[in-house]
């Protein structure tokens, strides 16, 4: 029977992980690597919301007014669409939730959820930038004039500073690349995910991983992390 498949599924087998960060914490290169390495979906909500519209599902068609308003999205329509997707096939060992919970009320609102079903958040892996460094990884995008091609102070520096390689036209700064916009944006943000990040710390799922060093570093600290967990396997490279 299908409910026995499932309450089996909820049961505590699944091992569910929360990745925290800010934008620039490198929280995206360390999804793909977790997903490869401990054989679980990366599920990120912006993800679920584009392809729940694209399928147009109800739930998606739901989503979809809420998002033509200029409304967000109401928690319970996100946290529907996350408990749809652990239920996927790909999911029955877990997850990697990427983007959701953002403040305190949604995690107490993702944890009642779980919890209804047997289940629960086992991990809070956090990956901790200061403010500074986010800001100066985010704003050294620049772009052409005349053509919006793209650069990267560090990343991708044109041949000749401040000149397009491949029309010549200056290079600006967007608005929102400058550092001053970014580091108001990121303030923001920083304290909604302080929120999410004690909210975890008091139910004793908290981890933080400092986010200053090589990535490869990080990596093993996460897996290392996760590997404590009951059922959690990680797949040798
Ligand atoms: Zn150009």
């Amino acid at each position: 029977m299908g409910s026995t498949r499932q309450s089996r599924r909820f049961a505590g087998e699944m091992t569910v992980i929360v990745l925290l960060g800010a934008p620039g914490a490198g929280k995206g290169t360390q999804a793909a690597i977790l997903t490869d390495r401990l054989g679980i979906p990366h599920v990120a909500t912006g993800d679920l919301f584009r392809a729940a519209v694209r399928d147009g599902s109800a739930i998606g068609l739901e989503a979809r007014r809420h998002m033509e308003r200029g409304h967000l999205v109401p928690d319970e329509i996100t946290i529907g669409m996350l408990l749809a997707r652990l239920e996927a096939p790909d999911a029955i060992d877990g997850a990697i939730l990427d983007g959701f919970p953002r403040n305190r009320p949604q995690a107490e609102a993702l944890d009642a959820a779980l919890a209804d079903r047997g289940s629960q958040v086992d991990r809070a892996l956090h990956i901790q930038v200061p403010l500074d460094e986010l800001v100066r990884r985010l704003s050294g995008r620049w772009i052409c004039r005349d053509a919006g091609h793209v650069y990267h102070e560090e990343s991708n520096p044109p041949r000749v500073s401040g000149v397009c390689d491949l029309d010549g036209s200056p290079l600006i700064q967007r608005d929102d690349d400058r550092p001053e916009t970014i580091r108001v944006r990121l303030t923001g943000q920083l304290d909604s995910l302080a929120q999410v990040v004690d909210h975890y710390r008091e139910t004793g799922v908290l981890r933080d991983i400092d986010g200053l060093r090589p990535i490869d570093a990080i990596t093993h600290e996460l897996l290392a992390d996760v590997a404590e967990l009951p059922g959690a396997g990680v797949q040798p490279w």
